[in-house]
This record gives structure tokens, sequence and C-alpha cells, in this order.
């Protein structure tokens, strides 16, 4: 039973001692649609038959209910299988609809567990890819986890999840960059304009970035570049993104629109 050095001990009973042991593979993250404190949660799960491994205040405060070695009925059929294998979990304080994104210092939280688990438990460094795959997920993130449907963690946090959370607990894991988006955050439609017309002739890398992603999603319409100067193949390249994406008449034209942007997933720059 494994107990994190810097998180609250605050041990469930009867399930600590009643339930029975794991081998813990993955690592699934959920919002608890309450802005709850670690103690508040821990109040909460004495009071029904569920419970996750971790709770995570929005201070980043950090409460543990189980050792990580003991199966906690947050996640499904991803508690514990049948050959003994399971996942840790983590409910985090969120807003009563889990539409917010986490704060500074839950990430920050988020990303030293993953460090501690991957550490003390192996957990690999990447995101599950199947249901019983080992690593990192999210509790929507597949139907055998999340029968009931839940959207859990919400939106905001997925995108964290793949854009700042799994990367942070890799880079600080392996000691490369620290954790910074791996993606461009969608600018906003009037980073695009001048006016209602194209921004032709604005410089910033961003726009060589998102040529040469448009070129290997085969939109490129260059004769040159792609450059850091907005020009008109820069806007008929991300036209035809954006028909590709489905979009026609108008809502295929510049500027280009927060889903095609986050699709095209433009690295950070
Ligand atoms: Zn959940």
């Amino acid at each position: 039973m494994a107990w994190c050095p810097f998180a609250k001990k605050m041990e469930l009973q009867p399930e600590s001692d009643d339930q029975p042991a794991i081998r813990p593979t993955q690592f699934i993250v959920h919002s608890i649609v309450a802005p709850w404190t670690p103690e508040r949660t821990y109040e909460y799960w004495r009071t029904t038959n569920l419970e996750s491994h971790f709770g995570l205040g929005y201070d980043g405060s950090l409460g543990q209910y189980i050792g990580t070695q003991t199966r906690a009925d947050a996640n499904a059929a991803a508690n514990r299988r049948a050959d003994g294998t399971g996942a840790v979990s983590l409910e985090s304080a969120s807003n009563l609809k889990a539409s917010d994104p986490w704060t500074a210092q839950q990430v920050e939280t988020l990303i030293r567990l993953g460090v501690w688990l991957h550490q003390k438990h192996d957990i690999p460094l990447r995101v599950c890819r199947s249901p019983n795959d080992p690593g990192f997920g999210y509790h929507r993130q597949f139907a055998a986890w999340n029968p009931d449907a839940h959207a859990c963690p919400g939106d905001a946090r997925v995108k964290q999840f793949h854009d700042v959370v799994f990367p942070g607990i890799v880079a600080r894991a392996t000691g490369t960059a620290p954790g910074k988006p791996t993606t461009e955050p969608y600018p906003g439609a009037a980073f695009f304009l001048n006016g209602t017309r194209p921004a032709l002739g604005k410089r910033s890398p961003i726009f060589t970035a998102m040529g040469e992603r448009l070129v290997a999603e085969g939109c490129g319409r260059y004769k040159v570049g792609p450059g850091p100067v907005l020009g008109q193949a820069d806007v008929d390249s991300y036209e035809a993104w954006q028909r590709k994406c489905g979009f026609s008449g108008a809502e295929a034209k510049w500027p280009p629109g927060r889903s095609t942007w986050d699709e095209l997933r433009v690295p950070n720059v």
C-alpha cells in the first residue's frame, strides 16, 4: 500500500482494509462537479460506496484516501481487472458543471503526482490507447471506464490534459523541456483580421507554423513559403483546410475558426 509523500493522508475505512489489492497500471483523472477541498471530498466518500484514491483542491492541495495498491471505485471496469491490474483515480475540484479549466495550482499538482506515479509504479509515459492499456487518461476517454457517459472531466480539462498536464508529466519525468503546450492555442478571429479583411502583411511565427501544418495536411497553396508574413496563399490554404474539415460557403472562408484551428494542431512556437 503506497501513500504519496506530498498528499495529506485521510484513510477511508472500512474500504482501505476491505477492498482488494491492485497493481496500478493507469492514472485516470476526474472532476467532482463541486468546488470541494480534499477534506470535503473525504467527508463525501464517507457517505457513499464510491471513492477515488486522491482528491485535489482548487489551491493544489492533495488528499489521499486509499493506498495506490488498493482498489478504489471511481472508474467502473478499470478499478480492478481480473488480472489484478487497476487504475489510480483522482477527483478534482470543479464548478457545478465541470466546465471550468484546472487552476495553475491544480495543473502543477497533477504533474507532480503523475511523475510520482510513474516513478513509484512504473506507469508508462503515454496516453492510454485502449481501456486496458497502461498509461495516463481521463474518465470519459473510454466507455468501459465511464458506462454512464459522464462528460467528466469536462471539455476544458480534456484539452488541458492533452496540451499541458500529460506533456508536463513527460517533460518533468524525463528531464526535458518544461511543460509547455505542444500546440498553439487558438489566437482568436481578430488575430487574423485587419477590420473585416485578412490581415495581409502581418508578421508572426504562428503563420509559419500554421502554413507548415497546412502543407502537411495536403492543403498548401504556396508557391513560396510558408513564412512569417501573412499572404494570400495562407488564406487560400487555410480555406482549403476548412473545406477539408467539412465546412463550405461562408463558413469555409477566412478567418480560421476555433474548431478547425484545434483540429490542425499547430505546433507551439
Ligand atoms: Zn469522473
